[in-house]
């Protein structure tokens, strides 16, 4: 019987359990970009929750993309000496960290939102460039691995899609082209850093004519070939349209029993699940072994505490996506001031 606190392997680290907390945004951050102290006493409550893996909030590329407001930066003077301090603090408890790294438009100066077939390859080199910077950044800042933001409709997952790319060059075309960018920033990680690099992916488009799930298993197989260490399968869409599903039957879990029979490095099915009673029966009825959550760590960064001492528990989140939507750090439900546990 597979239970969420077992200590296991993901591929070369160890986990306190298999829960994987996946950050949204980071809106309590400085102006400047520099963390605050609710960051660090939020990350440390996480950590000493009984949490397996921590992948923070999105780190936007870019300091002018429409998500950079709301999301965690690395373009200020501090960033390596305060993410040091952040990843020793969760180090303290034994479990491993990586940065979500990702942007959602590509603007030069008067050029606002590219086109995907728009985007030169000279754009595209540098693209590539820039995320090598910040993945040495992150391998400086003590980060155990990367996570690439592939789904949910950022650039690259648009990049990937061929409801999105319909370029004619060596970018575009077959999976293989559309995947392209990925893969040789994948490589370049790789011959740059020691970091683990987990890829966050689209289960299947919502669009007609986007990536299906069969196009899924494909890209999982070539990112695995070429150097990803673990991957993470997302719904398209936020959970509150599915949050009446069976999860061990939803179509999520079929889709990751489907691409786990394909690869062999880990995977994580995304979030969705509310109670230790459905974690355990995904891990125990379906080939998934880790399960991420967002949001019930946004209402309560220390719920994992009370499933341990209880042996069962249900999140006190509501789904209500007020958080999302408003693109904050904090729940709008839950407004009181979380206690260090330790
Ligand atoms: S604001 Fe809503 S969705 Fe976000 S954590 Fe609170 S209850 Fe959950």
């Amino acid at each position: 019987m597979k239970d969420l606190f077992d200590y296991v392997d993901f591929g070369d680290l160890k986990l306190n359990s298999r829960i994987v907390r996946t950050g949204l945004w980071e809106s309590q951050r400085e102006s400047a970009g520099n963390l605050t102290p609710e960051i660090y006493n939020r990350y440390e409550n996480i950590a000493a929750s009984g949490v397996g893996l921590i992948i923070t909030e999105l780190f936007s590329l870019y300091q002018k993309d429409v998500f950079s407001k709301y999301s965690l930066t690395m373009d200020y003077p501090q960033f390596v000496r305060e993410a040091k301090d952040l990843t020793d603090l969760v180090h303290v408890y034994d479990v491993p960290v990586f940065a979500q790294l990702g942007f959602v438009q590509f603007n030069k100066k008067t050029e606002q939102n590219i086109r995907i077939e728009d985007v030169s390859v000279e754009d595209i080199r540098k693209i590539q460039t820039d995320y090598i910077i910040a993945a040495k950044k992150i391998a400086y800042g003590g980060f155990d691995g990367i996570q690439l933001a592939l789904g949910n409709y950022y650039f690259l997952s648009r990049f990937i899609s061929p409801y999105f790319n319909k370029r004619e060059d060596k970018f575009g075309g077959d999976t293989y082209g559309r995947l392209k960018i990925v893969l040789q920033i994948i490589k370049l990680i790789k011959d740059t850093t020691d970091l683990h690099i987990n890829c966050r992916l689209n289960a299947f488009d919502i669009q007609k004519g986007g990536m299906t799930l069969d196009e899924t298993i494909e890209i999982a197989k070539l990112l695995e070939e070429n150097g990803a260490d673990s991957l993470q399968i997302t719904r398209p869409r936020s959970p509150q349209y599915f949050s009446r599903e069976n999860y061990e039957k939803s179509l999520l879990a079929s889709a990751c029993n489907d691409i786990i029979d394909n690869v062999d490095i880990p995977v994580i099915m995304g979030g969705g699940v509310k109670t230790q009673k459905q974690i355990n029966n995904v891990l125990n009825r379906t080939k998934v072994d880790f399960i991420s959550m967002q949001r019930p760590f946004v209402a309560d960064p220390s719920f994992l505490v009370d499933w341990q001492l209880e042996g069962d528990g249900e999140t006190i989140c509501k789904t209500c996506n007020n958080c999302y939507w408003k693109k904050t750090a904090t729940c709008f439900i839950n407004r009181t001031p979380q206690l260090n546990v330790r």
